[in-house]
C-alpha cells in the first residue's frame, strides 16, 4: 500500500511560497545536482571510519586537559594536514583538569556488599579512608532542595530519580543532568558528607555513567558519585525494606582519590578555503576530549570523524564558494571554576567582530554515530528556498525537515551561536546513545559504519548546499504566523 509522498506535498507548498520568497537566493540547479552526487559518493566514505578508529585506538580515553587529549590534538592536526586541509592550527587555552584516581562504594552492616560507582567529574576527593554515613533518599532534586538546612549532617544524600527513558531525540537527558550538576552543592547546603545519584543512563548494566558536576561559587563542595543502574536499584530496594520494616537506614562507605590540577586544553582548527568568498566561514564542530572510562568513540570521536569526512568529501570535488572550517574543540565535557566557555569560548574570543559577522552558518556533531533523521534549521530559514533544496537532497537518505527550529546547536558552538551565528542541527537517532554515553562501554565497536556513512552523506550534502551559495541566514526573518 502506498501513501502520498510527504515530499510531494512539501514541494507543492514550497512552489506556492516560492512566488513570495524574497530573503533567500535560490540554490542553483547545478549546486543541487552536485549535492546529490556528493551525497551518494559520501555513502561510500571511509575517511570517517579511518579517523575514529585511529584516534580511539592510538590515544584511548582523552580526558579534558590530559596528556592524551593534548597528544590526540597534535596527531589530529597532522592527520588533517595529510588529507589536504589548510591553515591547520592548534588554539590553546588554560584549564583546570580532573583525574579520577580510585573510587569505590560499599554497603556496611551485617550483610556488606560492594557497589559499582564512578565519581562525578570535578568532584573533590574523600578524606583518606573514605566517608561513612547513613543514606537519606530523595526522588527529585527539588525534594533535596526542600530538605531543612542541617538535616543531612553526618549523612549521605542519595537521589534516585529513576532510569533515563530511551528516546530518539534524547530529550530525557537534560532534566537528569540538573541533578548531576547541582546535587553536590545542594547536599552540602544541608550538611551532607557526600552525594550519590543513580547514574544518568538508559541501560541496566553495571557500568556507571560519569559526567561533570557543577562548580557553585567557584567550588565543588562535596564528593559526588554516580551508581550504576543495577546498583542504584539495589540500594533503593534496601531503602524500601528498611522503611517498611522500620529498621536502620543502609550505611555506605564512599572513597575517592580524585585530583584537580592546572593544565591546558586546545582546539584543533582546519580549513577548506572558499573558492570565491573565503572570508565567509561555515563552522563544523565536535569535541576531541572524552570521559576517562571508555575510549570516547561515540562521544565524540565520531563527531570529529563525520565532520572531517564531510569536508574531505567536498574537498575531493573542489572547494565551494565559502570556507568550510572543521573544529575539534577541547574540553567540552567539564565544568570550570570560572566558566569561560572552554573550547567554544576560546574560539569566540579569538574572532574579531568582522570575522564573527562573516561566520555564516554552524552545526555540531555530538550525539554518536547513529543515523540522521531530521534537519533543524534557524527559524527564519525553515520555509526558504534553501530549506526546500535541502529537503529534496536529504529525503533519499531518510532525513526529513524538523518541525522545530534549531536554536542552540550544542555546547561547543554554543558561544558563537549566542553571539549570533545562524545554526543548524542534523538530528541523530539517540535511542541507544544513553546506554553507552560516559561509560566504560563507549568504545569503537559500538559504531555502526553504515549509519556513520549516512551521517557523512547528510553533512556533505547540506554543507555543500550552504557553502556553494550566497544564502544569508542572518537576513532571513521568521515568517508571520498564519492568519494574522
Ligand atoms: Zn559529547
Amino acid at each position: 500500500m502506498r501513501r502520498s509522498h510527504p515530499l510531494a506535498s512539501a514541494l507543492l507548498a514550497g512552489a506556492c511560497a516560492l512566488a513570495v520568497a524574497t530573503a533567500a537566493s535560490a540554490q542553483s540547479a547545478e549546486t543541487v545536482r552536485t549535492a546529490e552526487v556528493l551525497r551518494d559518493a559520501a555513502l561510500r566514505d571511509n575517511v570517517a571510519l579511518d579517523y575514529v578508529t585511529q584516534v580511539t585506538t592510538r590515544f584511548g580515553a582523552r580526558p579534558a586537559g590530559s596528556p592524551a587529549e593534548q597528544a590526540a590534538a597534535a596527531w589530529s592536526a597532522e592527520y588533517l594536514k595529510s588529507i589536504g586541509f589548510q591553515n591547520v592550527r592548534i588554539q590553546e587555552f588554560p584549564l583546570v583538569g580532573w583525574e579520577r584516581g580510585e573510587d569505590s562504594a560499599a554497603l556496611l552492616g551485617h550483610n556488606p556488599q560492594s557497589l559499582v560507582v564512578a565519581a562525578l567529574g570535578h568532584s573533590i576527593p574523600t578524606p583518606a579512608g573514605g566517608v561513612e554515613g547513613e543514606v537519606v533518599r530523595f526522588t527529585t532534586l527539588e525534594a533535596l532542595q526542600a530538605a531543612p538546612d542541617g538535616s543531612l549532617r553526618g549523612k549521605i544524600a542519595y537521589v534516585d530519580a529513576g532510569q533515563l527513558i530511551p528516546m530518539q531525540d534524547g530529550s530525557g537527558y537534560g532534566p537528569l543532568t540538573r541533578i548531576r550538576g547541582a546535587g553536590p552543592a545542594e547536599a552540602a547546603r544541608k550538611g551532607a558528607l557526600a552525594f550519590v545519584m543513580r547514574s544518568v543512563g538508559s541501560d541496566m548494566h553495571r557500568m556507571p555513567h560519569t559526567g561533570t558536576t557543577r562548580y557553585v561559587d567557584g567550588k565543588v563542595p562535596l564528593p559526588g558519585f554516580a551508581l550504576s543502574g543495577p546498583d542504584a536499584s539495589q540500594l533503593s530496594r534496601l531503602m524500601d525494606i528498611s522503611e517498611r520494616e522500620g529498621g536502620p537506614a543502609p550505611r555506605l562507605r564512599l572513597t575517592s582519590t580524585a585530583r584537580i590540577y592546572e593544565t591546558r586544553s586546545q582546539n584543533v582548527i582546519a580549513d577548506l578555503p572558499g573558492r570565491t568568498r573565503p572570508q565567509e566561514v561555515i563552522v563544523l564542530g565536535s569535541h576531541l576530549d572524552s570521559w576517562d572510562l571508555g575510549t570516547g568513540a561515540i562521544d565524540d570521536a565520531a563527531g570529529g570523524a563525520i565532520t572531517i569526512a564531510a569536508a574531505k568529501a567536498i574537498m575531493q570535488h573542489g572547494a565551494p564558494a565559502r570556507t568550510i572550517r572543521v573544529i575539534l574543540f577541547g574540553a567540552e565535557e567539564v565544568d570550570q571554576p570560572n566558566n569561560t566557555g572552554n573550547g567554544g569560548g576560546a574560539y569566540l574570543r579569538s574572532l574579531s567582530a568582522e570575522e564573527l559577522a562573516n561566520h555564516v552558518f554552524t552545526g555540531e556533531s555530538d550525539f554518536g554515530a547513529d543515523r540522521v533523521y531530521a534537519l533543524g534549521l534557524p527559524v527564519g530559514a525553515q520555509r526558504s528556498d534553501f530549506a526546500r533544496a535541502a529537503a529534496r537532497v536529504l529525503y533519499p537518505i531518510g532525513v526529513l525537515p524538523s518541525a522545530d527550529p534549531e536554536t542552540s546547536g550544542g555546547a561547543d558552538i554554543g558561544p558563537i551561536v549566542q553571539a549570533g551565528v545562524p545554526v543548524f542541527r542534523l538530528n541523530q537517532d539517540g535511542t541507544r546513545y544513553f546506554d553507552l554515553h560516559h561509560t566504560a562501554d563507549d568504545t569503537l565497536d559500538k559504531i555502526d559504519p553504515a549509519q556513520m556513512s549516512q551521517n557523512v552523506a547528510a553533512w556533505t550534502a547540506l554543507i555543500w548546499l550552504a557553502a556553494d551559495s550566497d544564502v544569508d541566514f542572518r537576513a532571513m526573518r521568521p515568517a508571520a504566523p498564519a492568519g494574522r
